[in-house]
């Protein structure tokens, strides 16, 4: 009698390399590699095009990875209870591997959709860990040594010898069919090859000036590693990344040590990050320190939300950055968290609006890195250093010549570079087309900081801030001097 084939459910892990579930999947029958296409997914709020495209990308290179092992992709469109279903009808499978995700709420619910189903039909479902994130962690102590344990493991090799099972599938519909309607002419590339590309020019001559060039807007692009949209679907994995990078070259004096010192850092801060949603999934909806969730009006303001989405707020360095967002679908770290920062402290918007629209507009987008960074730079954990980020001064920092805020702000060309953060204090501001300030920046931040402060100060705040912090807070010592920066923001 044939052995009956084992489904190999492909999510966030669009890669054959370092695949725990179909390495698994290999050694358990013939494999049906399946990919779904879930309408529903990508109708949620923090889904885009962009986001959709660099799938779409990753496909066809896992596609063509798969034939080299002699495996058709199976693409489905629809429900997941009800493509499993049918599949499972066709083919007799009993047997489902994939990897853990941590995803958004929506396919959080999903997945409990999809085990209630399984456990129902008697079809066995694996799911495997594929970084650092662990399931049902019993406390935080003991996260970092398993970790540890998980990325010096050996990466799982392609598998030698695999069975395939041929089942017909469908080609993925085009974004718009989804109602994915989105410009992002500078979006990043999906699939294997430009993961692996970005992962050796970084390790190779990009990374030499990591450290320092990260946090500026120009420069930053070349300098940061790119690997994050790889890392957010799947086409390399952490671990790969993080033994990559400490097999890198050493010997190549200051500057390469420590920007491997720090990219290592970056890289335990994603399963760090992606830990407190897969322990509290409903971070994405309430604030993690309870007394924060109604600090600011859940509905926000409709037009200064607006203006900030569109880079319209007179805010220069600001507006640029989200701009430049808007086009290419990337913005480094120090940005993500200053645009964040300006939407919740200055111009006091609900963090989950406006994190819904950074959502959208990363390529990267990675639910658990997301929420938990979006609830640490809008002041609601209880638990981290308030930061609130002065957009004119981090203009002047890290976009000294105004090469970056020029680019994205054309109108602003003409204004000098004293004042091109401030234009409104330009003498010829009446002729620019550029909208005067939504805010007063001290006078905003001022009031912000009141407003925090003041629910800080409650009755209660300092119990449940050790609530949070005995469930998420970091275990680690203090970093060395290359990320003083961040400290206190872990
Ligand atoms: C408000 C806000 C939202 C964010 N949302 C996302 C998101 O949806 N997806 C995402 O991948 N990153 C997110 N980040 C983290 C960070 O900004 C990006 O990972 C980084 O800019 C991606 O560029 P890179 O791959 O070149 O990063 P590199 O600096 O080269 O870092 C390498 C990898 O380390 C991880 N990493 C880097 N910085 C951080 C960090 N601060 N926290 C956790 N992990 C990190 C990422 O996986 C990244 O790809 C967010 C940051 C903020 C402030």
């Amino acid at each position: 009698m044939p052995q009956a084939p084992v489904i190999c459910w492909f999510k966030r892990d669009l890669r054959i390399e370092d695949h725990p579930a179909l390495a698994r999947a290999a050694t358990l029958g013939p494999v049906i590699p399946l990919y779904i296409v879930e309408p529903a997914l990508w109708a949620q709020a923090d889904a885009s095009g962009r986001q959709y495209g660099f799938v779409l990308d990753c496909l066809e290179s896992l596609r063509a990875g798969l034939a080299r092992l002699g495996l058709g992709l199976v693409v489905r469109v629809g429900e997941a209870v009800e493509v499993l279903d049918r599949l499972t009808a066709e083919t007799g499978a009993a047997r489902m591997v994939s990897h853990e995700e941590t995803g958004n709420a929506w396919s959080f619910a999903r997945d409990r959709r999809v085990a209630a189903w399984a456990r129902g039909q008697g079809v066995s479902w694996d799911e495997m860990a594929q970084c650092g994130v662990v399931r049902r962690l019993p406390g935080r102590d003991a996260w970092q040594g398993r970790r540890d344990t998980f990325m010096r493991a050996p990466v799982v090799g392609v598998p030698g010898e695999v069975r395939g099972r041929p089942v017909e599938g469908v080609a993925p519909p085009a974004p718009r069919a989804l109602g994915l309607d989105d410009h992002c002419p500078g979006r990043q590339r999906g699939g294997r090859d430009r993961a692996l590309g970005a992962l050796e020019s970084f390790l190779a001559t990009r990374g030499e000036t990591y450290q320092w060039a990260m946090s500026r807007p120009g420069e930053g692009a070349r300098a940061c590693s790119r690997l994050s949209p790889h890392l957010a679907f799947g086409t390399l994995s952490v671990r790969e990344a993080v033994q990559a990078g400490r097999a890198a070259p050493g010997g190549r004096g200051k500057a390469w040590a420590g920007s491997m010192r720090a990219f290592q850092a970056r890289l335990a801060w994603r399963d760090h990050f992606m830990q407190k949603l897969e322990d509290e999934p409903g971070i994405e909806h309430h604030a993690m320190h309870r007394a924060c969730d109604d600090l600011r009006p859940h509905v926000p303001d409709a037009a200064r939300l607006a203006a900030w989405d569109k880079g319209e707020t007179g805010l220069p360095f600001v507006d640029a950055c989200m701009r430049s967002l808007r086009a290419t679908g990337w913005l480094n770290f120090r940005m993500r968290s200053m645009v964040m920062a300006v939407a919740s402290y200055h111009l006091w918007l609900d963090w989950r609006a406006t994190g819904r629209v950074l959502a959208r507009l990363f390529t990267d987008y990675e639910p658990g890195i997301h929420w938990p960074q979006v609830q640490m730079q809008s002041g609601v954990t209880g638990i981290n250093t308030i930061r609130i980020y002065n957009p004119v001064k981090q203009g002047h920092d890290q976009d000294p010549t105004g090469e970056f805020t020029r680019r994205w702000l054309p109108e602003l060309r003409e204004v000098p570079d004293a004042l091109l953060q401030e234009p409104w204090r330009w003498e010829g501001a009446g002729r620019l087309a550029y909208p005067a300030p939504v805010v007063d920046v001290a006078a905003a931040a001022r009031a912000a900081r009141a407003a925090v402060w003041a629910v800080r100060r409650e009755t209660g705040f300092a119990e449940e801030k050790r609530r949070v912090i005995a469930r998420h807070a970091s275990r680690k010592r203090p970093r060395p001097a290359a990320d003083r920066q961040m400290k206190l923001d872990l």
